[in-house]
């Protein structure tokens, strides 16, 4: 009997799980959102049992709404928010505190001082990262500083740590497995992306004890079962893989230079650099972008905070919009934005910025402008910061890109996919299933028992929903470009 492969999807905003069938084809999904906890201004906390209860939750009802016994799961992918980190009892498997999350920007003070000390290309030259509240070391050492005594307590092994996919598998385990894979291990700014293995130096550096950390083990490999405690069936976990590494998978982007943009909250581009660590000129990042067998294949990756999230504020914060799908009709109810742009930098600007302090802003406000003109300019202001990270990489790349896979919430959006076609002067291609996440750790999950034999037989699953070719003028596109631009530099001019 052929049978299905569950496919977690630990987001920042909700759980999700999903079933697919050998065809890599998704069945059934089912997602719960869990809260967010903000303390102070720019903090950001998961409640670690919350996430793993509300994991369980979706898990269990997808299998109870749709009649499937667990006996019909071959094996399980996960994947999962990066960078942001737990810290647990080994004895008792409860959290100390809540999760720091990968949006938090507590740990700037920490990031200061380390750049003042002069280390930026040290941690560069090692982990690939530029330093910046954004990664895992910060975090760890902030909350080890934070609790006296918890230091000691993880040096005699009572304690353990790790991001969310060690979290959910030393729960899902029971106890049994303390492991993580590379891409997740990429992004802790703990882990040596030429060596492969944790860095003895950025350990001493952070002041974390190693006893803490999990074995690391290729993407596509052995994690561990789910314990039959939970469905009554023990579970091989199989395909593990940060969220983006995963989409990237998922969009069977397996050649050097094959590029993905996911559209969600914020905006993720990665590049497959193939088994070659290309460095950039221009601060965007060196990532692992998973390893099967005993190869490892990097990327490069450039990361906008801001992405739907610009439109999630003009529903919430402005009312302008009564959801986020009206913004695709508002938009094309006008001809252009009347020469309006809006730089949505509400929690600083990511790659190749890195300003911790710019903030957000609308230019070129004239008497005409209406409601309808911000949220073109807020769709825009999507594919102009997509733009920037994609021409740099095709500079420090050196390949010139010949067409981009799409997923995500905002990717739905037509009007946004046909912008930014225009604007990269390439041809876009949406898949049939823009959950490229969970389906790229079905993929892996998949590849590890054999439902497919290599990554060219899983290309085969991958299905294009629609594609959008470029067709603006290309005077329009360098003068839209300039204002954009220019819109950026004031923006970061502003304190
Ligand atoms: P995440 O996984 O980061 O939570 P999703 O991939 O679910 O995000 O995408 C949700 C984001 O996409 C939200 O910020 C929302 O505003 C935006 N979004 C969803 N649908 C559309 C749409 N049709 N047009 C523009 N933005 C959209």
């Amino acid at each position: 009997m052929d049978k299905y492969i569950l496919s977690i999807d630990q987001g920042t905003t909700s759980c999700r799980a999903m079933l697919y069938d050998r065809n890599g084809q998704l069945c059934y999904s089912k997602s719960k959102e869990f809260k967010q906890i903000y303390p102070k201004p720019g903090w950001v906390e998961h409640d670690p049992m919350e996430i793993w209860e509300t994991q369980l939750y979706v898990i269990k009802s997808l299998l109870k709404e749709h009649d499937i016994p667990a006996k019909s799961i071959a094996t399980i992918g996960i994947s999962n928010q990066r960078e942001t980190v737990v810290i647990w009892e080994k004895a008792s498997g409860q959290a100390i505190g809540n999760a720091i999350v990968w949006q938090c920007r507590r740990t700037a003070p920490i990031c200061e001082d380390l750049k003042e000390r002069g280390l930026e290309k040290e941690i560069y030259d090692k982990t690939g990262l530029v330093i910046d509240p954004y990664f895992s070391a910060s975090k760890l050492k902030w909350f080890l500083d934070k609790h006296p005594g918890l230091r000691d307590r993880a040096k005699r092994g009572e304690l353990l740590a790790g991001t969310i996919d060690s979290w959910l598998i030393w729960q899902m385990t029971r106890g049994k497995a303390h492991v993580t894979d590379y891409t997740n291990a990429s992004r802790t700014m703990l882990f040596n992306i030429k060596d492969l293995c944790w860095d003895d130096d950025l350990i001493e550096l952070f002041d974390i004890p190693k006893a803490i950390l999990p074995e690391i083990r290729p993407s596509v490999g052995h994690f561990g079962y789910l314990d039959p405690m939970f469905l009554g069936q023990e579970i091989p976990i199989c395909g593990v893989a940060g969220d983006q590494q995963a989409a990237l998978f998922g969009q069977a982007c397996f050649n050097s230079g094959d590029v993905k943009n996911t559209y969600g909250t914020g905006c993720f581009v990665l590049m497959n650099t193939g088994n070659k660590l290309v460095r950039s000129n221009h601060k965007l990042l060196s990532t692992i972008a998973w390893g099967i067998g005993g190869e490892v294949e990097y990327a490069l990756e450039g990361s906008i905070f801001v992405g739907g999230a610009a439109i999630q504020w003009l529903r919430d914060e402005l009312g302008i919009l009564e959801n986020a799908a009206e913004s695709e009709r508002a938009a094309e109810s006008v001809s252009d934005t009347q020469g309006l742009y809006m730089v949505p930098a509400f929690t600083g600007l990511g790659a190749p910025h890195w300003d911790m302090y710019a903030k957000g802003a609308l230019f070129g406000i004239t008497r005409g402008v209406n409601f309808k003109h911000i949220i073109r300019a807020t769709l825009e202001s999507i594919a102009y910061q997509s733009h920037d990270l994609m021409s740099l990489m095709e500079q420090d790349s050196g390949i010139k890109l010949n067409v981009l896979k799409v997923d995500g919430g905002a990717s739905a959006n037509n009007f946004l996919m046909q912008f930014q076609a225009d604007l990269l002067k390439l041809n876009i291609k949406r898949p049939a299933n823009i959950e490229t996440t969970s389906q790229g750790v079905a993929f892996m999950s998949g590849l590890e028992i054999g439902y497919w034999q290599d990554k060219a037989d899983i290309e085969e699953n991958w299905l294009c929903g629609r594609s959008f070719t470029p067709k603006m003028e290309e005077k329009d596109r360098v003068e839209k470009l300039a204002g954009w631009d220019r819109a950026v530099k004031s923006c970061m001019t502003f304190r």
